[in-house]
């Protein structure tokens, strides 16, 4: 009989635990399923989609040498794991875990199912260096604070990496006509502005492997002081292939060995930055539309929460567009922002200072923000996307203090002070054609700082 493996955001045939116990089982097949409709479960955004797209496109060619098929299919997950299991005669059942609460409730729900009919279920630890069940505060319970959290888990060993499986288990009796990757639709149509990101990037297991190689060789020696550089490009450029498990944790970690150098233990403690956030979306579901402290539940924005909550909804429309389009008079936010559009990607330090600018000095609710990072980043997760967030908005459990306001001035000064960075991304910079400031940096902050006094005040 044969044996599903379901693929679900784990796209490479390497270290892939799930797929390892399906061949040494049998016959393998592996579903992937684009499920927007099962309750809770957040649509992709653009950008993601578009990503995704092409590591499918990967994937199969993986899944091919290895003569695996590859079924692909869009629509409620519960109903079509079924329908394929009984349609295939399949014995057995495997899948790598996931961790939010909406999917838990899902694969809860087909496990249950399995069980019943008779099939072997099987679920793996593949996305995530820890369990976020396994790792517990002394007083029980979540990790509120990223330094303790990391010191209990960097303490550990974490595993080897598994190989790829061999070729000759794939499945290869009859299946039934799947949907093809073309009406998944995933790919922008008219117009199509993923020029920009297919000159950044190439999804894929194998194109991560390079890039893993290349930073290991190069960018991690400079690591600790050139992750602050958007002009150098001194981070490793690898969070969309690990949002999309085009590597695994347990790989980066390991090529990257976290206590050869310093730098390698600060870019290992990025890693446990991942692991904290999706440790928080666990614990805390309804990271992206709830703030953790929620005191911030009475902030006086200028506009309205997501949900159209609060807000005075004086124009900041414009100031809300005005960012997103990079038209602020800021330059380094605007070059974020630039850069952002057209690759799907912006450097954490731009991602912090323009996240802190929205918020802080135009006033406007953090989950606008995120929102828009939700549709534009090709990393966007669930997990650290309205984490980070609520760090930088200072409504998260491990927050940045609210009155921690970056200036955008300041910040350009310190982390490109060539102006190579602003250069790339705004070649009208410095000519008449570059827009004026749209807010007063100084009493912006000043704004945000009383609004946050009255907050304090009213506790
Ligand atoms: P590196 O510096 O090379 O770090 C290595 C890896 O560590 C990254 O690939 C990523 O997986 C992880 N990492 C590093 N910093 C963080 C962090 N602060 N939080 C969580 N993981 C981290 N990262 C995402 O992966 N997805 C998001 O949706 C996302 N949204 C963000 C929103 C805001 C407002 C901010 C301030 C940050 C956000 N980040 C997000 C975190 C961070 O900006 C990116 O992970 C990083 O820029 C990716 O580039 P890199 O791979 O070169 O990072």
């Amino acid at each position: 009989k044969p044996s599903i493996v379901w693929f679900r955001d784990d796209l490479r045939v390497k270290d892939h635990p799930a797929l390892r116990a399906a061949v040494d089982d049998g016959a393998a097949v592996v579903l992937y399923i684009l499920d927007e409709e099962s309750p809770g479960i957040r649509p992709l955004g653009s950008a993601a989609s578009w990503w995704l797209y092409h590591s499918l496109t990967a994937l199969r060619e993986e899944l091919d040498a290895l003569g695996i098929p590859l079924l692909l299919r869009r629509g409620p997950a519960e109903d079509i794991v079924r329908k394929t299991a009984t349609a295939i005669g399949a014995g057995a059942l495997f899948w790598n875990r996931r961790y939010g609460e909406a999917e838990r409730t899902v694969d809860a729900g087909i496990k249950a199912w399995a069980r019943e009919a008779g099939l072997h279920v099987e679920s793996f630890q593949a996305s995530l260096l820890h369990e976020p069940w396994e790792v517990t505060a002394k007083t029980g319970g979540q990790y509120k604070v990223f330094t303790p959290f990391w010191r209990a888990l960097s303490a550990q060993d974490f595993r080897e990496p598994l190989a790829a499986p061999a070729t000759g288990h794939g499945y290869t009796g009859e299946l039934p006509a799947y949907d093809g990757l073309d009406s998944l639709r995933l790919l922008p149509t008219k117009p199509d502005w993923s020029g920009g990101l297919a000159e950044a990037w190439t999804p894929g297991p194998r194109a991560a492997h390079r890039r893993l190689a290349e930073f290991v060789d190069g960018g991690l020696a400079e690591y600790k002081d050139g992750r602050d550089r958007p002009d150098r490009d001194g981070s490793s450029g690898l969070s969309p292939h690990l949002r999309w498990g085009e590597l695994s944790p347990f790989e980066v970690w390991h090529a990257v060995g976290s206590r050869r150098s310093e730098s390698a233990a600060v870019f290992a403690s990025e890693l446990g930055w991942r692991e904290f956030c999706w440790h928080q979306y666990f614990h805390n579901p309804q990271l992206a539309t709830a703030n953790l402290r929620t005191e911030f539940d009475r902030f006086p924005w200028a506009w309205p929460d997501a949900a159209g909550h609060g807000g005075a909804a004086d124009g900041s429309a414009v100031e809300l567009r005005a960012w997103q389009q990079g038209r602020t008079g800021f330059p380094l936010v605007d070059a974020g922002q630039r850069q952002l559009w057209h690759t799907g990607w912006m450097h954490n330090r731009v991602r912090m200072v323009a996240a802190s600018f929205l918020v802080k000095n135009l006033g406007i609710h953090w989950q606008l923000g995120e929102q828009w990072f939700w549709d534009t980043l090709v990393d966007a997760d669930p997990a650290s996307n309205p984490a980070n967030w609520q760090w930088v908005a200072g409504s998260g459990a491990d927050a940045s203090p609210f009155f921690r306001i970056f200036n955008p001035e300041a910040q350009r000064t310190k982390f490109d002070p060539h102006g190579k960075y602003i250069a790339r991304w705004i070649p009208e910079f410095g000519t008449p054609d570059y827009p004026e400031e749209i807010v007063d940096l100084k009493t912006t902050r000043q704004e945000a700082l009383d609004a946050y006094k009255g907050l304090r005040e009213r506790l």
